[in-house]
């Protein structure tokens, strides 16, 4: 079992005013005009909702739809998704990216099934123990599947909070945060707060929107400070800016006589951990022999913390295929394509190289 963690009480210290009339009005508003069809708001349970809110993190919804109908086709019980290989669940994340997100996702399932016989923990508490779950994602499956009374802070919250309440500083600082988490706990209501929780990102996602918020219908409006202040683009305060570094690597596509392409796959940690992706750097494979090589322009993949400058470079390859260890190795056949999880970048590359053998 992972180390207890556990979470921050309301900081009461921190002063803030509460707005009388800010839940009834985004709930008013959710009745009217809020996304009631989306798939998981049908056979709502903590498995469905668990899933749809780690496929939002960082994710639009018009993106996700797709991904969790087909996540859930394939995996409808968090048993499925407990008793699946882990390539099984990759190749259905691939192309969501951020893939610990679908690590957390299967070890929890994994979790869930020993520790709690399948059945998701109702209490904040336990579900926070679950890897890859936070404090706001443990909130919207508990009020959202469950009905208790817990608040969230996913960014769609944060952005509407900092503006309403004319929060300053970015909300990735912890200060910020925890101010931000007292106006979300002062401001849930007791009544109905499934729908309040759903209200609020919905309000973050079609109203309050990063760069065009739809002020004149928002049912906020006439208590908004940033509004009233004509300083919206100010909220939420921006992360400092800092130079990330470029580092560069070749992406070696070895095509077999048959028209496939060898694949290796990633060690356990790191980036693109568990998937699999071209070889790279120094190529050695005794067991073949590689024509000349030509070379492919250049592509730029960015992660947070770097750039990755990618020269892929194509070769053919004779020799006794047998010989490689089928577990670290893999002949990936563009037209009918094995259901492993492929890093973003491959993904393009193969695409490209479809494309130019048509
Ligand atoms: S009035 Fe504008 S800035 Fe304020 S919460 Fe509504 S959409 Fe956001």
């Amino acid at each position: 079992m992972s180390k207890t963690r556990s979470i921050k009480p309301a900081n009461k210290a921190i002063p803030i005013e509460r707005s009388p009339a800010f839940s009834s009005r985004v709930l008013k508003w959710f009745d009217q005009h809020g996304r009631k069809d989306l798939p998981w708001q049908k056979n709502i349970n903590a498995y469905r909702v668990w899933v749809s809110e780690i496929m939002l993190q960082q994710t639009q919804v018009k993106t996700v739809i797709p991904y969790f109908d087909q996540f859930m086709q394939r995996f409808p019980t968090i048993k499925d998704l407990a008793n699946a290989s882990q390539d099984d669940v990759l190749h259905h994340w691939s192309g969501l990216g951020y893939y610990s997100r679908a690590r957390n996702l299967h070890k929890s399932a994994q979790q869930v099934c020993e520790v709690h016989s399948g059945h998701f923990p109702q209490s904040i508490e336990l579900l926070i123990e679950l890897p890859g779950i936070g404090r706001s994602t443990a909130g919207a499956i508990a009020a959202i599947a469950f009905g208790e009374h817990c608040s969230i802070l996913d960014g769609n919250v944060k952005r509407v909070l900092a503006r309403h309440f004319a929060v300053t500083g970015w909300p990735g600082k912890s200060a910020v945060a925890d101010h931000l988490w007292a106006y979300a706990e002062a401001h849930t209501p007791k009544k109905r707060v499934a729908d309040y929780t759903q209200a609020m990102m919905d309000l973050g996602a079609t109203l309050c929107t990063r760069s065009k918020p739809n002020c004149l219908v928002c049912p906020l409006q006439k208590s908004c400070i940033a509004l009233a202040a004509n300083e919206v683009s100010l909220y939420p305060g921006k992360k400092p800016k800092k130079v990330i570094p470029i580092k560069s690597t070749d992406m070696h596509i070895v095509m077999n006589e048959d028209g496939h392409v060898l694949l290796q796959k990633r060690p356990p940690t790191g980036i693109w951990a568990s998937l699999w992706s071209l070889p790279e750097g120094e190529l050695s494979l005794p067991h073949l022999r590689l024509n000349e090589g030509s070379r492919w322009p250049e592509i730029r993949h960015t992660f947070s913390h770097f750039h990755l400058d990618i020269t892929p470079i194509q070769y053919r390859s004779k020799g006794d295929y047998s010989l490689m260890e089928p577990d670290q190795w893999l002949w990936y056949n563009l037209n009918q394509p094995a259901e492993v999880g492929l890093a973003a970048p491959v993904t393009k590359l193969l695409a490209k190289l479809k494309a130019k053998n048509r």
